[in-house]
């Protein structure tokens, strides 16, 4: 089966979420199932930079604005097509600018994906052509249109298209007046098809006109049929409910595992925890927190921003310190929660530890460290974090929503006794509930080894990529069959 995977993001190139770990992980995944997976993806500098190999393609088509289709390999050994245009090559950010604007000209950059997606369907290599395209979040979402708008324009079948969601509250709409620009047949712009409100909606183009849809957890599929996270897309989600399904994200082993990680302290597995007690001495005193191993270290690790529901961690965090506990911070975002944990930082230097930005490394070094990964969002479609936290025995404390409820088992008394339990679940962003489960956390780990059986629970859970890639092979061979 050859599919092509068209996105914005690939790690470690570029990555601004989980969309990039998720990218990047499925088109080996896919391999081991017999399929033969390319990705396409615009040349933004650090993408271009990070495919040495890549060189033009000789082809007969041609593409708009100046654009180069080339060709090469990516770091984990796919292949990969680049669109090498002049716009792409404008800033660090793919979305935004330096003010984080979106770019003024995001619809051009995301069309073109869409549209180069559907013309490798159609030939534009004459060595491989997919029989399959499979575009990520809405900036992919054009894909699935374009690939419709050829197969109507040649009269004949030309791929089959799965759209997957990865998060719906971005969506990728511009005004009416990009229209003449997106080249399409003046059927496409209708209420069936990409108008949303007025305008355009790339993210709606992907839902409409995808063979198959997908999301990435089996909770929040059934959660975005809903009005609450819906979007305003819920009714058309429900439309196409037996078209859509979710597909838990996994785990990457070759990037998030204690007992390999060149990254941590210390490497340890479920057998040997107390190495994990250096990663955490060790985190401590990189950040410049007190040396204690008395209460829990919980851990963030996390775009700041509503979402993600840090402004509970900021409510609960006089009750956290209060109980003896320490918290490490590491993220970037939204300027009043920025300044929040600055203050909330430098109130409490030994208590409390704020590095603002995005640092990978020290990202493995908190899930390492940590005792807890704090993950309290407000709507979650997968979640990496908390699966991170499970395999490094960091129980994750969770909201139950979208992914983190498919993934997380709270440590209820029952689920203690059953041997199931592997975190913290609270059921409502409500501080009161927020604590609840914090005041659970705490007590557990005083009960050592009691909290030393649910790592082992957490770290014997098994989210890898396997089963998703499963899943997802499933969906293409029901468009082919
Ligand atoms: P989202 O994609 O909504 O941001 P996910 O949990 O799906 O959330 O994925 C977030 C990914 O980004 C994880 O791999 C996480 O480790 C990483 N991450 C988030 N913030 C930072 C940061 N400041 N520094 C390093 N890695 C980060």
């Amino acid at each position: 089966m050859k599919v092509l995977q068209a996105c914005a993001e690939f790690y470690p190139l570029l990555k601004t979420g989980g969309l990039a770990d998720v990218c990047a992980a499925l088109p080996r995944a896919l391999g081991a199932h017999g399929c033969d997976v390319r990705v396409l993806m615009p040349a933004f500098p650090a993408i271009r930079a990070g495919v040495p190999d890549a060189e033009p393609l000789d082809t007969t088509f041609a593409l708009a604005g100046g654009a180069r289709l080339l060709r090469g390999t990516l770091p984990e050994g796919s292949t990969c097509y680049l669109i090498d245009a002049p716009m792409y090559a404008q800033g660090t950010n793919p979305y935004v600018d330096a003010e984080g604007r979106a770019h003024a000209d995001s619809h051009l950059r995301f069309a073109l994906l869409g549209r180069v997606a559907a013309m490798l369907a159609e030939g534009l290599d004459g060595a491989w052509r997919p029989q399959i395209v499979h575009g990520h979040d809405w900036h992919a979402g054009l894909a699935p249109v374009y690939l419709r708008a050829a197969s109507s324009r040649l009269r004949r079948w030309v791929a089959g298209s799965v759209f997957t969601i990865h998060n719906l509250a971005f969506q990728g709409t511009f005004p009416m007046s990009v229209r003449p620009e997106l080249d399409l047949p003046a059927e496409f712009f209708g209420i069936d098809g990409l108008e949303f409100y007025g305008q355009v909606s790339f993210m709606k183009g992907g839902l409409v006109y995808a063979d198959k849809l997908t999301t990435v957890s089996p909770t929040y599929a059934r959660e975005i049929q809903g009005a609450e996270q819906g979007c305003g897309l819920d009714g058309m989600l429900r439309a196409r409910a037996a078209d859509l399904s979710g597909i838990l994200n996994g785990v990457d082993p070759r990037i998030w595992n204690p007992a390999s990680d060149a990254l941590i302290a210390m490497r340890y597995d479920a057998g040997k925890l107390a190495r994990k007690a250096t990663c955490r001495q060790r985190l401590q005193a990189e950040l410049g927190l007190e040396a204690q191993a008395d209460a829990p270290l919980f851990g963030v690790v996390s775009r700041l921003t509503e979402q993600k529901g840090i402004h509970l961690v900021l409510e609960g965090l006089a009750d956290l310190v209060r109980r003896g506990g320490q918290l490490a911070v590491l993220g970037s975002g939204d300027a009043t929660l920025e300044a929040a944990l600055r203050e909330a930082a430098a109130a409490r230097p030994s208590r409390v530890a704020l590095r603002l930005g995005y640092d990978e490394e020290l990202a493995h070094r908190i899930v390492a460290g940590a005792d807890v990964i704090l993950v309290p969002s407000r709507f979650e479609p997968c979640g990496l974090t908390q699966l991170y936290g499970l395999r490094y025995g960091t129980l994750p404390l969770v909201r139950r929503v979208g992914g983190l409820a498919d993934s997380v088992v709270d440590s209820a008394l029952e689920n203690l006794a059953d041997g199931t339990a592997t975190g913290f679940v609270f059921e409502r962003l409500e501080l009161g509930d927020y604590l609840a489960a914090m005041r659970r956390a705490f007590a557990l780990f005083q009960r050592r080894s009691e909290w030393r059986k649910v790592q082992a629970q957490a770290m014997a859970r098994n989210f890898d990529w396997e089963a998703a890639a499963d899943g997802y092979a499933a969906v293409y061979r029901s468009i082919l069959a």
